[in-house]
């Protein structure tokens, strides 16, 4: 049980990737208990309405007004969940809700909990073998939030790192040129043989996996339902997996 009946509280909680059963038990029970869900309008969509419990879907790109929405409601008394996909700290809610607290010490004093999720990363690593298997980092390739220079800087030094990369929010319509260009980069720092997974809608039943070399790859293989992982140097395929051996060279 989160707080006490007659007081407010804010949970931000992950849904995990799309198959119901990777939604946690705690998730399930604050879900239960919850009078609004705040939150993108598909992921609002996975939470089945009933008496007492109000939706509020919000459309993509407002996460801070969403944030403060939630935060209001919150401290007139309701029992607010606002809800992302995977888990909520992967560039998703949690941040913006933090955000939302800065200079506001009336919200700092609420009753707020992250609830984690399983990330689409990890989701994805699962369905393919366990290519993350060794150290590995996480990379948002969208240019919304940070300048297109950032993202080269940081995909040029995870390569030299040798690390496996998982990348988010690849290819959008909007910006289809950014996923070549980073293809590019990791071309000239990989070579191409190195091993890409594309994983799209992970546990749904839409879940396609595709795994090439970096040689074979073209950018339409990736869309905003997909997330790509790109192996270390000693990544290998064994059978129909993929996976990272556990030691590094
Ligand atoms: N908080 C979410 C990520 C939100 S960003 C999480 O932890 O998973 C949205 C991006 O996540 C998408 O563009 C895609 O790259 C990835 N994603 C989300 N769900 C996915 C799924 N079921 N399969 C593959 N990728 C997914």
């Amino acid at each position: 049980m989160t707080g006490t009946p007659d007081r407010g509280w804010l949970c931000i909680a992950g849904l995990g990737p799309g198959d119901d059963r990777l939604v946690t038990p705690e998730v399930t029970e604050t879900l239960a208990q919850a009078t609004d869900i705040v939150g993108y309008i598909p992921y609002v969509a996975r939470i089945a309405p009933r008496e007492g419990l109000t939706l509020h879907p919000s459309d993509n790109r407002v996460e801070l007004d969403r944030a403060r929405a939630a935060l209001e409601m919150a401290a007139a008394g309701r029992r607010v969940v606002v809800v992302s996909s995977g888990d909520p700290g992967v560039f998703a809610m949690a941040s913006a809700v933090f955000e939302a607290l800065e200079g506001r010490e009336d919200w700092q004093a609420l009753d707020i909990r992250v609830l984690p999720g399983i990330t689409a990363m990890l989701a994805a690593a699962a369905a393919a073998g366990a290519p993350l298997g060794h150290d590995f980092c996480c990379i948002n390739l969208s240019d919304n939030l940070k300048p297109w220079q950032v993202i080269e800087t940081r995909l040029r030094h995870a390569a030299r790192a040798d690390f496996a990369m998982a990348f988010y929010n690849p290819r959008s319509a909007s910006r289809p040129e950014g996923f070549t260009k980073a293809l590019a980069v990791l071309r000239e720092e990989c070579g191409p043989d190195r091993l890409i997974t594309f994983a799209r809608a992970v546990s749904t039943p839409d879940q396609r996996l595709q795994t090439v070399t970096l040689g074979e790859t073209t950018p339409e293989m990736a869309d905003m339902r997909t997330v790509v992982i790109v192996g270390n140097s000693a990544t290998r395929r064994v059978g129909r997996f993929v996976y990272s051996p556990r030691s590094a060279r």
